[in-house]
């Protein structure tokens, strides 16, 4: 496990007497503006109807979302406040509970919260904000709420999922875990269409933590499961995959046409490497039937040249599906605890080996992009509170 600040650093300890915290923000449309800070401490009362949780954080995962928004490309302000404070990745425990809480939410819990909050829709007035028809949206640490990246957060008990105690050491994978988890249940509810669908193989495009997550996803139901990546193996990653009975092939080496030829056809490919032509590539390479998710939020530009004609018959004569994912709803989160689970319990420790990169603390942002720019992180997140297990360790 690689820290990037000296392990001797102390980890903030939440003083009870305070009513500030630190965090870690950015001036959104500054770039290079991220900075640790002192905020005003959340209350349970800032939320009403004593539906409030008042969670002490413990860790905050980083990705490519936080980079970006630190670069400036994304993320806005809450309306009245010129900072952003980051961090949709989230881990914490329960410290207080309004009386309309339900009783799995009560102090001591451990929780994860959802990141993007009801906007205007239909679709949000059905609490299918994931599904918002919005052109704005609202998303904890990203986009016009504040995120999780301090010592404390207030939420309402609706956007607050439990964790089984056991989870403590891997919790923090869970954010991550439900957009493969959305995509994934996404394609079962689109095919139910197909009565009697039973997925065989599955092809997973991109090796990072989402890749592997739906991997993880895939072999637990049982399906046979080929990832492309970028980089030859052997590495983590491709360790990792085949430690849950993956086969993992290097793009240096083939193509997503050669791979389908030798281990498809393909009821599910899911495309998670960030690199939008390989989106086509699947197009070209699903198998009859099959459906393609995409999860890679591709920002900028990037124009290529595609065989129209064969993918778009390939797609008619095929009866194929193709499907865009983002965000998650609860449901992907319930789904995910049991997912997580079911991997503890068949590969114990599996989950643990993504967690690569270590950062102490709220005082060092650029540690966290550092972090963010090892080509052996998978998982790079910040120890924001000792917990229990983590002192343990100490
Ligand atoms: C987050 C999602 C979010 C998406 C778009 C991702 O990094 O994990 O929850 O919906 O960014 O902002
Ligand atoms: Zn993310």
């Amino acid at each position: 496990m690689t820290t990037h600040t000296p392990a001797a650093q102390p980890i903030a300890r939440p003083d009870p007497d305070t009513s500030s915290m630190r965090a870690i923000a950015v001036h959104p449309g500054t770039p290079e503006s991220i900075h640790a800070r002192s905020v005003r401490r959340p209350e349970i009362d800032d939320i009403p109807d004593g539906r409030g949780v008042l969670v002490q954080v413990l860790r905050v995962g980083l990705d490519g979302t936080d980079k970006e928004i630190s670069q400036a490309l994304y993320g806005m302000a809450p309306d009245g406040d010129d900072y952003l404070i980051i961090g949709h990745e989230n881990l914490g425990r329960v410290v207080s509970s309004g009386p309309n809480v339900p009783p799995e939410l009560r102090p001591g819990a451990l929780v994860v919260s959802t990141v993007r909050r009801p906007g205007h829709s239909a679709y949000d007035r059905l609490g299918m904000q994931d599904f918002t028809t919005d052109t704005v949206y609202y998303e904890r640490g990203i986009n016009l709420r504040h995120g999780y990246l301090s010592e404390f957060y207030v939420e309402d008990a609706a956007f607050v999922v439990p964790l089984p105690p056991t989870l403590e050491r891997v919790g923090v994978l869970m954010e991550p875990l439900t957009v493969a988890e959305k995509g994934i249940n996404q394609a079962y509810e689109i095919q139910r269409r197909l009565r009697i669908w039973r997925p065989a193989r599955a092809l997973v495009i991109g090796a990072g933590t989402i890749g592997l997550l739906a991997s993880l996803v895939l072999r637990l139901e049982g399906i046979d499961v080929t990832v492309l990546s970028r980089r030859r193996a052997p590495y983590l990653n491709s360790d990792l995959l085949d430690t849950i009975g993956a086969r993992y092939v290097s793009s240096v080496d083939t193509d997503v046409a050669t791979v389908a030829t030798a281990h498809g056809p393909f009821d599910i490919i899911f495309e998670a490497s960030g690199f939008s032509p390989l989106a086509f590539e699947a197009a070209a390479a699903l198998g009859t039937n099959g459906v393609l998710v995409l999860s890679g939020v591709t920002g900028g530009e990037r124009v290529i040249e595609i065989d129209a004609n064969r993918i778009n018959q390939g797609f008619v004569l095929g009866n194929k599906v193709m499907v865009g994912t983002v965000n998650a709803s609860r449901d992907d989160y319930v789904h995910g605890v049991d997912h997580l689970l079911a991997a503890e319990a068949m590969h114990p420790g599996w989950l643990e080996q993504l967690l690569t990169t270590r950062v102490m603390g709220l005082e060092d942002p650029a540690a966290m992009l550092a972090a963010l720019e090892d080509r052996d992180t998978i998982k790079a997140y910040v120890e924001v509170a000792a917990s229990s297990v983590m002192e343990g360790e100490r």
